[in-house]
């Protein structure tokens, strides 16, 4: 892996970013979620260490707009102190909150490769040591963990107790079924690397809400419900206005429901709107707000009360054709009505 760019394998057939699918057991391929109308030209990538950070930025950029592609790759600070990196690899963001004493990286990538990268450009930021939050167990949010371990050998890495749990005894499965489809989709060198990793679960965890101390700024740890996972967390950033979302909201991409509790997302986003910040960042994509949480909220419960009119042996056939009429598309909302039928219990 060179410093200054990413595995082109990584990108979709047409140079965007295709975003990680942890795929099913038996599952059906399921394609990335591109934006049909999104046809934009993949843009040469600047250094991908460099940091730029205006001077004069007054935290109220027009997030509603599409993110240029020259963001890619950089950090970029969203509120006082707070930096956010949207990978190419993936559409993955990493969260860095700096403190006084200490640095908080939610979020560790795919695998040491990735990682190691991620902790060079933190280090060309800040010397502060890390604090790494885990949203959730799945490979790109949680694999890099042992990189961060091995640069840091005190590293608290906090997770729900339910992540830790996942990493311990599904771990491995994940990463068989992984490599598995990345071997499928000829990513050989990320199949490799994700093969290579040792699995770090958190050695730091939370079921109530639970406040880490970064000196001078304090961050909250919250669970808001079952959702994308049994074990989402959410980091809320009260003095910089800002709430790191994870996987419970993509933006640029419907939701990943190979793992999600369908009939229970829309509640938990419903529960977590009222505390969202001004600035919330999802697991992938463009930095949103309340309003864009609400709409994708709307579509998941879509998904939960067409599921709920389904018989319980409902075959893919009837799947499909009710998939169709779902507003969060046909492919994700396929696989919601699969997992909503599979934990409707
Ligand atoms: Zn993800």
């Amino acid at each position: 892996m060179t410093s200054d760019g990413h595995d082109d394998a990584e990108a979709g057939p047409d140079g965007r970013p295709e975003r990680p699918r942890v795929p099913q057991q038996g599952g059906h391929d399921q394609e990335n979620g591109r934006r049909p109308d999104d046809d934009s030209p993949e843009q040469p990538l600047p250094g991908a260490l460099s940091v730029q950070i205006p001077d004069d930025l007054t935290f109220d950029p027009p997030f509603a707009m599409p993110e240029p592609p020259q963001w890619q790759d950089l950090w970029r600070e969203i509120g006082p102190g707070v930096l956010v990196k949207r990978h190419k690899v993936m559409d993955l963001n990493v969260t860095l909150v700096l403190g006084d004493d200490r640095c908080l990286v939610v979020d560790t990538h795919a695998h040491d490769g990735y990682a190691e990268e991620l902790i060079a450009s933190i280090r060309s930021v800040t010397a502060l040591p890390f604090v790494v939050v885990n949203t959730h167990a799945h490979f790109d949010h949680a694999f890099g963990n042992a990189a961060f371990l091995r640069a840091q050998a005190d590293v608290e890495i906090w997770g729900h107790e339910g992540c830790r749990r996942d990493l311990e005894e599904l771990g491995e499965l994940q990463r068989r079924l992984t490599v598995q489809w990345m071997r499928e989709s000829e990513r050989e060198d990320t199949a490799a690397a994700v093969e290579a990793v040792t699995i770090v679960p958190p050695n730091r965890t939370f079921t109530q809400d639970t406040t880490l101390d970064l000196g001078g700024r304090h961050v909250v740890l919250h669970h808001p419900g079952r959702a994308h996972t049994g074990h989402d967390a959410v980091v809320d950033v009260p003095d910089a206005d800002v709430t790191v979302v994870g996987d419970i909201v993509e933006e640029g991409s419907p939701p990943a429901f190979e793992d999600s509790f369908p009939l229970e997302w829309a509640a938990s986003l419903e529960s977590v709107l009222p505390r969202l910040r001004r600035n919330v960042v999802p697991g992938h994509g463009d930095v949103v707000d309340a309003t864009f949480v609400a709409e994708q909220r709307a579509q998941i419960a879509e998904v939960a009360e067409v599921a709920l009119t389904l018989p319980a042996g409902a075959d893919d056939m009837v799947l499909a054709k009710a998939a169709v009429r779902l507003s969060i598309g046909r492919q994700a909302g396929f696989v919601g009505l699969q997992r909503a039928l599979a934990t409707r219990g």
